[in-house]
């Protein structure tokens, strides 16, 4: 049967093939492509506006499962099982948490109105690798609170390309299900807040879009308001319902490496030292000015002062040396090596490691930069093979990574020197 012509109309507009750019067959008829348009605008309008919800929330607990009676010497002696070293960091975040704790607390006991506890949102100064992000991360797993990690660098001001900075509390409300009043005690953990930092000392001639913006943007959230959040976070879905969440009890805690901060900290220091006896200028650690950072030379690297102002607590992290690297290795109670010996162990092979071997894992880690992010990376390295090997030979029973052998399987060279026990 021939196909008469005239029929291929869209169904819903009339117009003919001739005049439509795309003409969509269906079983019954056709529909050109501003019908669809129109069709999706209607789906949207009807669906979204007014029918497409925020995620439900869950149902809200009474109470946060927070401990009971903790001091700040049980806050530090739980960061100890987990982080070497960092005693500065460790002891001040945990009497800044343990001072955030009873103001939450506080907050319920009415009584005692008058005074208000402000917040102390922390800020941690130093180098990738050296622990930051893990202490933020086992004070929140302590504390039993949600607990977000965001990068300050996705985030610009309002209205341009990027995040903004609400969605922070987007990623907050994801991991604790959109339980509002969970997520409203939870910490925050903004990492590489240095990269906002403004460009110069100069407050902005030109207009800082990526910088001096977001620290603007940021400075509500973190001294405790309503902000309205998209709860998928982003702009990609405009239609979601926002939810209110009040910051005032969540704890913010930033993080960054603020490179070059050295030089303020030292020009600052040398102002300060002129005049002061021989010895006490010759007691500043030069090696390490880092732990003689302040607000001020915060500020001079480009926080804007408000910004500084509402991170009341600044501590720093200490690079991590040699020592402390084989510590890392071997002591936390999810060290890396413990995890490799009861990966060994599930297969039935007894690991072990020489002391050159772990010195030498520590050594490269030094040259690699990144603190003791570098020390996953090399000791996977490292052992791969055996992790592929082994499991095939039932016959070994214990393996023993020496230096030679770490260093062959890390430099490609044929220095092996594989010390294997077989099974008698
Ligand atoms: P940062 O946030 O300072 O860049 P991270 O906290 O992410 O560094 O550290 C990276 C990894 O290195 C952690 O997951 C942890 O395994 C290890 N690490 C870093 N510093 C320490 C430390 N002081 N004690 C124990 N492990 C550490």
């Amino acid at each position: 049967m021939r196909r008469n012509k005239q029929s291929y109309r869209c169904s819903f507009c009339g117009k003919d093939k001739s005049e439509a750019l795309i003409l969509i067959a269906g079983i019954e008829g056709h529909i050109c492509e501003v019908c669809v348009e129109q069709a999706v605008e209607i789906i949207e309008e009807e669906l979204y506006n007014n029918k497409k919800e925020a995620p439900e929330p869950k149902p809200q607990p009474a109470e946060l499962n927070l401990p009971d009676n903790i001091t700040p010497r049980d806050i530090k002696n739980y960061l100890d099982e987990y982080i070497i070293g960092q005693e500065v960091a460790k002891k001040t975040i945990s009497v800044a948490v343990y001072n955030h704790y009873k103001r939450l607390r506080n907050t319920t006991n009415e009584e005692d109105d008058d005074v208000e506890i402000e917040k102390s949102n922390v800020l941690f100064v130093g180098e990738t690798g050296t622990g930051k992000t893990l202490l933020a991360k086992t004070i929140a797993r302590y504390l039993n609170v949600p607990f977000a990690i965001v990068d300050a660098t996705v985030f610009t001001e309002a209205g341009y390309v990027g995040e903004d900075v609400e969605s922070i509390l987007s990623r907050l409300l994801q991991v604790c299900d959109f339980n509002v009043n969970a997520a409203e005690k939870g910490i925050v953990y903004i990492d590489e807040i240095d990269k906002i930092a403004r460009k110069t000392d100069n407050p902005s001639i030109t207009r800082d879009v990526s910088g001096e913006g977001v620290q603007q943007g940021m400075l509500k959230m973190l001294e405790g308001t309503e902000v309205n959040v998209p709860p998928q976070g982003g702009r990609k879905h405009p239609e979601q319902k926002l939810v209110r969440v009040n910051t005032q009890n969540i704890l913010f805690i930033c993080g960054g490496a603020f490179d070059g901060i050295e030089k303020h900290i030292a020009r600052r220091m040398n102002t300060h030292v002129i005049g002061f006896k021989a010895e006490e200028k010759a007691a500043v650690d030069k090696e390490n000015l880092i732990k003689y950072v302040n607000h001020q030379d915060l500020k001079r690297f480009g926080l804007i002062p408000e910004l500084v102002g509402r991170l009341p607590v600044a501590t720093y992290l200490e690079p991590l040396d040699h020592k402390t690297l084989i510590r890392i290795l071997t002591e936390p109670r999810n060290a890396l090596l413990k995890q490799y010996t009861k990966l060994f162990a599930l297969e039935g092979i007894r690991l072990n490691f020489t002391e050159e071997a772990i010195s030498y894992i520590a050594e490269r880690a030094i040259d690699y930069k990144l603190g003791a992010r570098g020390l996953r990376s090399i000791c996977e390295a490292v052992m791969n093979d055996a992790m592929f090997d082994l499991p095939s030979d039932r016959s070994i029973k214990e393996f023993t990574v020496t230096a030679d052998y770490a260093f062959e399987k890390l430099e490609g060279s044929k220095l092996t020197v594989l010390k294997l026990k077989k099974a008698a």
